[in-house]
């Protein structure tokens, strides 16, 4: 009797959640959700069962290539931005900001000045008529243009992951009085906290940790299923950066090039910013043969493929340590076993993207996306118009369920499969018209042989 209630009272929860959001005009409701610091090649490592169901009915992008720097909150605010660090302003966990003399530092820097050179999708979604939600996403309850999503919760490492989920379905569903949200992001912050710890290569660690994702991605499909939820809203999993295995036979102490009295340090590793107290172009010689390890720009030499230098904090000098090595100022002592923050190129600071829901392709896999390109794809999906941006669609389009796309591959193999038709076919063609001209000869000759008596033919 008891189990009848509840199973009554569950179909109950899923009813109306459906009625909720059958009744709900416009596209369906998008979930963003990023495990902070989860490796590509972590999928490959260790068994992800829920994470693996999860995108066997719908797509999975094997590697992001991501933003440089490979931290945390630049990283998280260009997902939800579509611009590179330099265009969004949030160029470095600390900053600092030369015109107002500010400084910055995660976490809960929540002061509107570093955030308002761009504006979130939870902001900008505000103008479609949609309700938004941010859960201790990066930023989320940062006043941006005088806004904010219109539910949000400022982070807080205590609050659990079913209790972060839990608040967001209620969000999504709404109820009698309110209209649910079109557009949540959702922040969880391991495996980063582990891969911190103990390294990505600790295998037993990392097991561990990715076990717990992965409990919690399976938590997140069986909440969506009691809700109604399943099935009828989009969602994308992913994450803002990898990390690499460091050591402590792997350090660069700065003080061994340069006494600290020359400069200001503003961020220290992997990517050191400078700014000279005195003679630039001096402090710029010493440090760049300071270490075969690591590489020194002055701001205006900063290679154009890492969009990283069109920004007021951005400092005179960055110095960029090679992956696995750590920059200190002094010392043996090596601050973490694992670090992200290296140069985006490399495939160990690359996350991973996976999404399911009515939009998506089932059972669709590619190899890789920038994650610029992640910013119009939820735009298109939630038919919001972008703002200016550094991604594109073309390439993510190909993992909607509405889209025509050709793979390379399958084009490549198709126009050779024709390409060998054809030639068989005209092989066929001229064995044969050769064979039709040499058939009737024996036929002629006897012909011929038999005419050569009649006079009527001379
Ligand atoms: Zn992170």
């Amino acid at each position: 009797m008891l189990f009848k209630i509840l199973l009554g009272f569950l179909c109950g929860v899923s009813a109306a959640a459906t009625d909720n959001i059958t009744a709900q005009q416009g596209p369906p409701p998008l979930l963003l959700v990023s495990f902070d610091g989860f490796r590509a090649d972590y999928l490959q490592r260790f068994p992800m069962p829920n994470l693996k169901l999860l995108y066997s009915q719908g797509v999975l992008v094997e590697q992001l290539t991501n933003v440089f720097i490979t931290k945390t909150y630049p990283n998280h605010y260009s997902l939800v931005t579509g611009l590179y660090a330099e265009s969004h302003g949030i160029v470095s966990s600390n900053m600092y900001d030369p015109v107002t003399h500010k400084h910055f530092h995660v976490p809960n820097d929540t002061d509107p000045m570093w955030w308002s050179e761009a504006q979130p999708l939870w902001i900008t979604a505000l103008d479609s008529g949609y309700k938004t939600a941010a859960m201790m996403w990066p930023g989320s309850e940062v006043i941006i243009g005088n806004r904010t999503a219109t539910h949000f919760s400022p982070y807080n490492v205590h609050v659990t992951f079913q209790q972060r989920l839990r608040n967001v379905t209620n969000w999504i569903l709404g109820n009698g009085k309110e209209e649910g949200v079109k557009f949540a992001a959702l922040y969880w912050e391991e495996p980063d906290r582990s891969g911190h710890i103990f390294g990505p290569d600790n295998t037993t660690a990392m097991g561990k940790a990715l076990k717990e994702v992965d409990d919690n991605i399976g938590l997140l499909m069986s909440e969506l299923k009691r809700t109604g939820l399943w099935g009828r809203i989009n969602i994308l999993i992913t994450s803002d950066h990898g990390m690499a295995q460091c050591s402590a036979e792997r350090l660069i102490r700065l003080d061994n090039c340069l006494h600290p009295d020359n400069y200001t340090l503003v961020d220290l590793t992997p990517v050191a910013a400078l700014i000279p107290k005195n003679n630039t172009e001096a402090v710029f010689n010493t440090l760049r043969k300071c270490h075969p390890n690591m590489t020194a720009y002055l701001k205006n030499t900063i290679p154009d493929c890492l969009h990283y230098r069109n920004n007021e904090r951005i400092q005179p000098i960055i110095l960029v340590a090679d992956e696995g090595w750590t920059i200190v100022q002094r010392g043996d002592k090596l601050p973490r076993l694992g670090d992200h923050g290296y140069d985006n190129s490399l495939p160990s600071m690359h996350p991973f993207l996976a999404a399911t829901g009515p939009s998506f392709r089932q059972g669709y896999q590619i190899s890789s996306l920038q994650s610029l390109d992640v910013y119009p794809l939820m735009c298109h999906l939630l038919s919001v118009p972008p703002r200016p941006n550094n991604g594109t669609l073309t390439q993510a389009r190909c993992l909607l369920a509405a889209e025509t796309c050709w793979d390379a591959p399958m084009v490549i193999g198709l126009v050779v499969g024709v390409l060998l038709v054809l030639t068989a076919i005209t092989v066929l063609f001229r064995f044969l018209s050769v064979r039709r001209r040499l058939g009737p000869r024996p036929f002629q000759r006897l012909q011929v042989d038999y005419d050569d008596d009649d006079p009527l033919l001379e």
